[in-house]
């Protein structure tokens, strides 16, 4: 059998080690998702071998195309970190524990509308664009308080932090920066006390900033090609500009 991702994992799970020592971190305190998008069944069979058991999907089809994995392997989890249509809802919120990109307001009515006909509650993280690149999705730091303050009407939606996606192929310190400023939003809100609103998930760091993103408080990091290799499709695929225009 291919011993690639096994091994990948080995060393992203040191690095992970590293950072946390570094700056005086328990690794208890950091999980590690795995962004699965295009990554293929038996990839993601050897992730579950390696005892991986949180994995991340972009888009509904392809949580779709692996509930069958879901079926056999009860104890893994599934998070939604991409851009979500609110048509796409119904799916979504079948198969995933949290949704990581909550980014305005009619999307937070959409999930509250679908969940609310199907009896149930979903834990959310508010996207923030902390990078202010036009091609990424997130509610601006500025009005991210706002739209915090708008999801508390929909008690269907428990808010348990931020997410964000730190500045691509940029210097570590351009992404610091931007790690910075999810933490900086995190604690305005926290200032608020809103009932129901708790704040201490913070989603951010990718492969190439993983280790900035611990440094700067990460609960979660998201991570892909390091452990799966390069992708065949471009990530513009998944969060360009273009595919803005549902709502
Ligand atoms: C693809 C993706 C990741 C993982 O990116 P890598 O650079 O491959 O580690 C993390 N977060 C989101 C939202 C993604 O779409």
């Amino acid at each position: 059998m291919d011993q690639l991702v096994e091994q990948n994992l080995k060393t992203v799970r040191q690095q992970m080690e590293l950072a946390c020592i570094a700056s005086g971190r328990h690794m208890d305190d950091v999980k590690l998702l795995l962004a699965t998008k295009t990554v293929p069944l038996d990839k993601l069979h050897q992730a579950i071998q390696a005892g991986e058991a949180l994995f991340g999907e972009n888009k509904a089809q392809e949580l779709r195309d692996k509930f069958p994995l879901m079926q056999q392997h009860k104890q893994v989890e599934w998070h939604f970190i991409g851009h979500l249509q609110t048509n796409k809802v119904k799916d979504v919120v079948k198969y995933v524990t949290l949704i990581h990109s909550v980014d305005r307001l009619k999307l937070g009515q959409a999930l509250h509308q679908q969940l609310t006909k199907e009896n149930k509650s979903m834990d959310i993280l508010v996207q923030i664009n902390t990078s202010y690149e036009e091609s990424k999705f997130g509610a601006s730091p500025e009005t991210a308080l706002e739209l915090v303050e708008q999801l508390c009407q929909f008690d269907t939606l428990k808010i348990k932090g931020l997410m964000t996606i730190g500045k691509l192929n940029a210097t570590s310190e351009e992404t610091r920066d931007c790690f910075r400023l999810l933490k900086k939003v995190q604690a305005q809100i926290k200032d608020r006390n809103y009932p129901q609103v708790e704040m201490d998930t913070l989603s951010m760091g990718m492969s190439g900033d993983f280790k900035v993103a611990i440094e700067e408080g990460a609960t979660i990091i998201r991570v892909g090609t390091s452990v799966f290799g390069q992708r065949y499709l471009p990530d513009s695929y998944y969060w360009n500009e273009n595919m803005r225009g549902d709502d």
